[in-house]
């Protein structure tokens, strides 16, 4: 599963960030995920309680901030707003448009002690 490997890269994450920082536990962990980033949050929620646990994130709070995604409109010269990947553009139904936001997949806050 596509989210588990996800989940254990945020683990190894969280380690490296707890030997640089000197912190033993992690309490809550922030991710900012955009709709494009081919990232099931459901399973992401699963994944990540089964790879925290033994772990210096073991009960560590989930929280998920997705993000809107956007791209750039080459016929309207703008950056419009995008629900999916290979949607038209909402203003001219173009479909020469350049994702520019919405790919995104990163630890946004982290709650240490
Ligand atoms: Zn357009």
């Amino acid at each position: 599963m596509h989210e588990m490997a996800i989940c254990e890269s945020i683990l190894g994450i969280l380690k490296e960030q707890a030997a640089q920082q000197r912190f033993s536990r992690v309490q809550r962990v922030c991710l900012e995920i955009g709709p494009l980033s081919g990232v099931e949050i459901d399973a992401l929620r699963f994944g990540f309680d089964v790879v925290m646990k033994d772990s210096l994130a073991e009960g560590a709070k989930l929280e998920i901030d997705e993000t809107q995604a956007a791209a750039w409109c080459m016929p309207c010269g703008s950056t419009v707003p995008l629900k999916q990947r290979f949607d038209p553009c909402p203003n001219c139904g173009s479909h020469q448009l350049q994702v520019t936001a919405g790919e995104e997949m990163r630890i946004k806050e982290l709650e240490v002690d």
